[in-house]
């Protein structure tokens, strides 16, 4: 074994990491360096566990505090971004949103691309930023799929949700308890409630961490450049992003007694699923009492004292909980919020479909959850994998940075494509060619090279244009268009974007031909593409989402209606400038006036929102409505005729 890659530090990922780095004492770990931090955290914890007396015999412990430090020192630090040479591979880590050092890692290999993408999430969270679209070129995408079967509800709303439960209780005295896992969870649920604080959306009492999470906690300052930029700016104004004046740790056991015969408070702790740690401890506290409440913010198990909980909400009758070693009569408001840290159905579908491999790997997911986001793959070639399954394609590789064009004449032939005197571009053609910008002589050589092969020549004007070897069939030439310009890529990704459902295709077949239609409803407005005919069903289906058809309606230049008005370059350029929706909030609360709210429609190619402003003795301003690219810059408009 030469590495071993390391995506994040959640223990479903690292919890083994000990007893595999015991096998393959000499191999190194490469991970990033807050994973590193982290996987020490969760490590040192399950050592404290594993050393407290047990009467279970299944519970020897299967390494000690020798395996995780020997682990601990095969461990090879790299960044987002950076690569490193593994022979012939080379292996890049990128970020993949999820958790504080969450990565994707990409394999450059002679056989092509891979794309490994761990867990990852595609909104922006509070501690971490929104997923890029992994801009390497990708042959097989070996993606989880967790919620391959789901679409989330709007993180926003769930928040809000979270604070208006929370203030419900403490409003009446009563103590909340929300177990989290130590990694990520815990942090989000702490942000949002110190954002609840300031907003004034929750009542002033104290907030206690407890268990894992405080040390979790600790290491996040030690890695800034990981952190969401909001964030790290907070930081400097603020100080620790976790713990101050209104969050507290808790030290030690009397501490834990005294918050238990206090007064109104919250507790973030973990266990996430109350299946140990000081979050069970508190449940079985609370549990009894029906002013608190116990707030579940995360997955949990078929066996945990958790999933028990939630279960009780359909149960008849007298309802017990068995949890720390403890049986109480349930009493206590609960409730579940997703505040999920991965991709939903339909942003896995338009990463997906954004990057276009010829082959989709499905893991991390139950059986029902791959079936149905292999059903949204269409006619992808996706593979449901199961453990030691191996996967064999045969292809002409993208990228294959050893070969010069003259020893692969095929591949070759591939870049420069079936279309005569097609414009080439050659920092493009190169970037195809090695899989990333290279330097302006290697890319000459390409070009020397090419043009050796008779494939590209200059033109009178100084134009690169292909030269095919051989003539193409217009279906062939359709097809080739197609998949450079990837239209269904590009629609899902716009539908992602602007949280859109991705479009409907239907299908059928007549007269030998598959016929294609399509649909996408977008703020209650119909589009419709084709019908179109073609040779095979994939053709029809690429057709029928050319820019053209549907993607020039969706991406092109937007429709205009009247009364509403246009922000156009230049404007935008200018409202971005001056930060009106920014000046607008503080007006209104410096004159204690609810907020501006706005309101926003999605329109094919662009975003249109207006603005109401409440003032005192029932005053309303409503706004026009403006149309921009971005919802940001409508908004801003918005607000500057508001001001
Ligand atoms: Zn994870
Ligand atoms: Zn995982």
């Amino acid at each position: 074994l030469d590495a071993i890659l390391v995506t994040h530090a959640h223990s479903d990922h690292t919890g083994g990491l000990p007893v595999v780095a015991e096998a393959f004492a000499s191999t190194p770990i490469y991970m990033t360096p807050p994973t590193r931090s982290l996987v020490e955290i969760l490590q040192r914890d399950a050592l404290k566990l594993m050393s407290l007396p047990s009467d279970r015999e299944a519970d020897v412990p299967l390494y000690g505090e020798r395996q995780v430090e020997a682990m601990l020192g095969q461990v090879r630090p790299v960044h987002h971004h950076e690569s490193i040479e593994l022979g012939d591979i080379r292996v890049t880590y990128l970020p993949a949103s999820h958790i504080l050092g969450a990565s994707m890692v990409h394999l450059e290999t002679p056989g092509g691309n891979v794309l490994f993408t761990g867990d990852y999430s595609v909104a922006g969270q509070r501690t971490v930023a929104s997923l890029g679209r992994p801009e390497l070129p990708v042959d097989l995408v070996i993606t989880e799929s967790t919620y391959g079967n789901r679409i989330h509800a709007d993180r926003k709303l769930a928040e809000e949700r979270l604070l208006h439960s929370v203030g419900q209780s403490l409003e009446q005295g009563g103590r909340v308890l929300i177990p989290a896992f130590a990694i990520g969870r815990a942090q989000e649920v702490l942000l949002i409630l110190r954002d609840g604080l300031r907003r004034g959306r929750i009542p002033h009492v104290p907030i206690f961490v407890d268990g894992m999470v405080r040390s979790v906690c600790g290491a996040y300052p030690q890695h800034e450049r990981y952190l969401e930029p909001a964030l790290r700016r907070q930081m400097r104004t603020l100080g620790h992003p976790f713990f101050g004046d209104d969050v507290k740790a808790v030290r030690d056991l009397s501490e834990r007694r005294q918050i238990v015969s206090g007064g109104a408070c919250v507790i973030v702790s973990s266990s996430g699923m109350l299946s140990g740690g000081p979050s069970a401890f508190y449940a079985s506290e609370f549990a009894g009492n029906e002013r608190d409440a116990i707030l579940i913010t995360g997955y949990q198990d078929e066996e945990s004292p958790g999933r028990a909980l939630l279960d009780l909400a359909s149960q008849q009758g007298p309802r017990t909980l068995t949890v720390a070693g403890r049986t109480v009569d349930v009493r206590c408001r609960f409730e579940s919020y997703s505040l999920s840290g991965h991709a939903d159905r339909m942003q896995m579908v338009g990463l997906l479909e954004a990057m276009n491999p010829r082959v989709v790997g499905l893991v991390h997911g139950d059986r029902d959850a791959k079936e149905a986001l292999a059903r949204s793959l269409g006619d992808r070639d996706v593979v449901l994998c199961d453990d030691g399954i191996q996967l064999e394609r045969t292809f002409v590789t993208r990228t294959r940075r050893a070969v010069r064009p003259g020893a692969d004449r095929g591949r070759a032939e591939e870049l420069v494509g079936l279309e005569p005197d097609r414009a080439l571009d050659a920092p493009e053609l190169a970037r195809a060619w090695f899989g990333r910008d290279v330097a302006d002589e290697r890319r000459e050589g390409l070009v020397r090279e090419l043009t050796a092969l008779g494939l590209v020549a200059l033109d009178d004007a100084g134009v690169l244009r292909a030269r095919p070897s051989r003539p193409a069939t217009p279906e062939q030439l359709a097809e080739e268009r197609l998949r450079q310009q990837n239209p269904k890529g590009k629609v899902h990704e716009w539908c992602t974007r602007r949280r859109v459902k991705p479009p409907q295709l239907f299908e059928s077949r007549s007269g030998g031909h598959d016929q294609a239609e399509l649909v996408l409803v977008v703020d209650g407005q119909t589009l419709r593409g084709g019908p179109v005919l073609a040779a095979s069903r994939k053709l029809a289906e690429r057709l029928e989402l050319a820019p053209e058809v549907v993607g020039g309606q969706l991406l092109g230049e937007p429709a205009v209606e009247p009364g509403v008005r246009v922000v156009d370059a230049a404007d935008s350029e200018r409202l971005r400038g001056s930060n009106f929706k920014g000046k607008l909030l503080e007006l209104s609360m410096k004159h204690k006036t609810p907020r501006p709210t706005y309101e926003s429609l999605t329109r094919p190619g662009a975003m249109r929102s207006r603005g109401l402003l409440r003032l005192h003795g029932g005053v309303r301003h409503l706004s026009s409505w403006y149309q921009a690219t971005s919802g940001r810059d409508a908004e801003h408009a918005a607000s500057e005729e508001l001001l």
